[in-house]
């Protein structure tokens, strides 16, 4: 199988920085601060981006990675928390070198490089909610392999989720404390009373007046599912939802997606059976940069209604 290496690498990596996570959050210790974005970091960002970088540098040092965070807004006395935090798996971490493994995250693309969001939806991290840890690398502007770790998302009497897809292998979702697998499907209903939709929580992240247009053109009546992260992906990816969409609002027209907002969710729903485009229907360009500058929004769907949800945003933008 192709990607072998790869996968296992990332899956040991991911669940490592979930733990992190984990451990962050149940001792309160977050230390949240706002970037020039206004977007709040917390120490478990940095030193999930530190675990992660680490192990891929260490694997594949060749490989560029292009990650959220950047060392530059770390204090001392918060690197030292974080350093604490990362030996834990790293046990010979020091402050250069987790500064330097957070560093490593801020590569430039190439033919082949690893994207990474340490903590994707930090909002949802910090209320107590969803959040994910994503992780993917692409080839050729294609998604070839996605990780993405859902600590506290349910899986059958358990919680905590990680989602892994390989290009051509199909999509697995497992227990991050079991040893419980099993590979998943998206949903191949088209009935409207089933449909399902999922959101962020953030009013802010889609606009919600085009989503309501939208919905009642496709007759959707179930109530919508509102989480953190893309743990949105792995649901639709599971089928317990059908559509997500991500819809630039109307002031903000310059507004392109980061790719590590997208990467793994997306191949972890088109390994699944679903489908993942822009808003147009073109797929996801992962070739030109950090942000996903060829592509205007997602829409991530069971892939059965596609079609229809591009039709009606396009007759609707008439
Ligand atoms: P979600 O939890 O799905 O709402 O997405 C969280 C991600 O939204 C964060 O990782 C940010 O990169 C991204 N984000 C922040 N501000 C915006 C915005 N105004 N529009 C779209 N995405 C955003
Ligand atoms: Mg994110």
């Amino acid at each position: 199988m192709v990607y072998e290496q790869e996968k296992e690498v990332a899956i040991t990596a991911t669940k490592n920085a979930a733990i992190l996570c984990e451990k962050v959050r149940q001792a309160k210790d977050s230390q949240t601060k706002s970037k020039a974005d206004a977007s709040p970091v917390t120490i478990a960002d940095f030193g999930s981006q530190a675990v992660l970088c680490q192990a891929l540098e260490k694997c594949f040092p060749n490989d560029p990675i292009i990650g959220e965070e950047d060392a530059r807004l770390l204090e001392n006395e918060r690197l030292d928390l974080i350093t604490h935090y990362v030996q834990e798996t790293v046990p010979e971490a020091t402050g250069e070198t987790v500064k330097y493994w957070i560093n490593r995250g801020n590569g430039n693309i190439a033919n082949r490089y690893w994207t990474l969001d340490p903590i994707d939806g930090t909002k949802g991290f910090i209320r107590g909610d969803q959040y994910a840890i994503a992780l993917a690398l692409v080839e050729e502007g294609e998604v070839k392999l996605g990780v993405l770790a859902c600590p506290a998302l349910p899986i059958k009497d358990e919680i905590g989720v990680l989602f892994v897809a390989v290009k051509g292998e199909g999509t697995t979702m497992m227990s991050l404390s079991s040893d419980y697998s099993q590979p998943i499907q998206a949903n191949t209903y088209t009935d409207a009373n089933a449909l399902r939709f999922i959101a962020s929580v953030e009013s802010a992240h889609s606009d919600r007046a085009q989503q309501d247009t939208i919905l009642q053109g496709l007759s959707i009546t179930q109530p919508t599912i509102h989480i953190d992260s893309q743990a949105k992906y792995g649901c639709v990816a599971r089928g317990e939802a059908d559509l997500y969409l991500r819809i630039p609002l109307p002031q903000d027209t310059s507004r392109r997606e980061n790719i590590w907002d997208h990467a793994a969710g997306a191949i972890i729903v088109t390994e699944a059976g679903g489908k993942v485009t822009d808003l147009h229907g073109k797929p996801l360009d992962f070739s030109v940069g950090a942000k996903l500058a060829n592509n205007w929004g997602v829409v991530a769907s069971n892939g059965e209604i596609h079609e229809q949800v591009v039709k009606i945003w396009q007759e609707m933008k008439r």
